[in-house]
């Protein structure tokens, strides 16, 4: 007798929580993710943060497979000229200040946060590194290891040593960054520690500490970048310019991209002592590439950054008198901090129930996450709001 394929999900695929949404997918355009049931549903979460343009965005699809028939995977990252990943690499460089000219292609984003950090020790002859509470950097060893939540590295231990965790946001803190410090990461804004925004006075502070003390300051722009904070890059909004900057997600137009981009001296680094320090096998895969090139063009053609900064004035407009305690972010990276988790779950499911897909972050339980794409048509927007107003006031 077959089994149903949640069975089978249930099974053969592992997963990450002993409840998972566990909706089986049909297909996906735009802001819509049809469900096999024959329900449409609206992603007010674009996959976290990943679908920014929208899912299967067509000129994606179309440089994607133009690229498909053209070479897959031919070797390993590094070697070979691969047209797809020089010319994204030179388009995402335009539109980048110095010294943020160079990238190092990888798949992942905690891939890009470990190859930073390899980096900013090896470059740097240090060991020491700096990294804040609440931060979210990723799941692998290293990146878990500047992770600033206890709860999920303690399984984990032992981690990398010489770790220093400080409160975020708090300039006093910084005089913790000294000489032997190799590198300061940070989120310039807090994902799934709660949406936290710092100061531009904080900003500016840790630039000026790491610059006195010769760390690099390593931004992780996985979450915040490609247009979803108001600036094609959260930090362009602070007016501070890291040393090395961390990029996926919303990067490959839906498909796997990351990478680490820094000053060409820096990154040359892992070029001897010993030769390959740091390879990848799929890093800056073409396919990945091509459609990420696609979808920068379409971020900076329709001016998605300013698209997120209207949706963030539509949102807290529309939401401002509702029992929200809260709202936290900037852009189209928001939170909504509801006065108990449990709220927040009926919130979630009664949205679902009705057609829309919020989402939690990881460290703070009660807050919302609200991140659509930043092309969603601003009907569909309205009717997003609209159910989590009905939800709310029906409560
Ligand atoms: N850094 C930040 C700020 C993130 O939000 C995430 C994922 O949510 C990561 C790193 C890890 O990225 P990935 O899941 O691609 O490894």
């Amino acid at each position: 007798m077959p089994r149903s394929r949640p069975d089978l999900f249930a099974r053969h695929v592992a997963w990450t929580s002993d409840a998972p949404m566990g909706l089986e997918v049909a297909h996906a355009r735009g802001p819509y993710i049809t469900l096999m049931d024959g329900r449409c549903l609206i992603d007010c979460i674009s996959g976290i943060a990943v679908s920014s343009i929208g899912h299967c965005h067509p000129h994606v699809i179309q440089a994607a497979k133009e690229q498909m028939d053209r070479h897959l995977h031919v070797m390993v990252y590094g070697e070979l000229i691969q047209q797809p990943q020089v010319d994204y690499a030179v388009r995402l460089c335009q539109e980048l200040p110095e010294p943020l000219q160079t990238v190092y292609f990888t798949m992942t984003g905690t891939e890009a946060n470990e190859g930073a950090l390899k980096v900013a020790k090896k470059f740097t002859g240090r060991t020491r590194i700096v990294a804040f509470e609440q931060s979210f950097h990723g799941d692998t060893h290293g990146s878990l290891s500047v992770t600033g939540r206890d709860i999920y590295r303690k399984p984990f231990r032992p981690l990398l040593p010489e770790v220093t965790f400080l409160p975020f946001d708090d300039v006093r803190a910084l005089e913790a960054i000294d000489t032997s410090t190799a590198c300061v990461i940070t989120e310039p804004i807090q994902g799934e520690g709660g949406m936290n925004v710092p100061s531009d006075a904080w900003m500016h502070a840790l630039r000026d500490r790491c610059t006195e003390t010769g760390a690099l300051l390593i931004f992780d722009e996985i979450q915040t970048g490609f247009g979803r904070t108001g600036t094609l890059f959260a930090f362009e909004g602070f007016g501070v310019v890291p040393d090395i900057m961390t990029v996926a997600k919303a990067m490959g137009g839906g498909m796997p991209l990351g990478g680490f981009i820094s000053r060409l001296d820096i990154l040359r680094t892992l070029r001897a002592d010993p030769p390959f320090s740091h390879v990848t096998t799929f890093g800056g895969h073409p396919v990945s590439c091509a459609a990420a090139q696609a979808a920068l063009e379409i971020i900076l053609k329709e001016n998605l950054p300013a698209r997120a900064r209207k949706i963030e004035r539509i949102v807290r407009a529309r939401l401002k008198h509702l029992c929200i305690h809260e709202i936290r972010g900037r852009g189209a990276m928001l939170g909504l901090q509801m006065d108990s988790s449990s709220l927040a779950q009926y919130l979630v499911a009664e949205c679902l129930n009705r057609g829309l897909i919020l989402g939690w972050t990881l460290h703070a339980g009660n807050l919302i996450r609200l991140a659509p794409p930043l092309n969603i048509p601003f009907d569909v927007l309205d009717n997003a709001l609209r159910t989590i107003c009905d939800v709310l006031n029906r409560q």
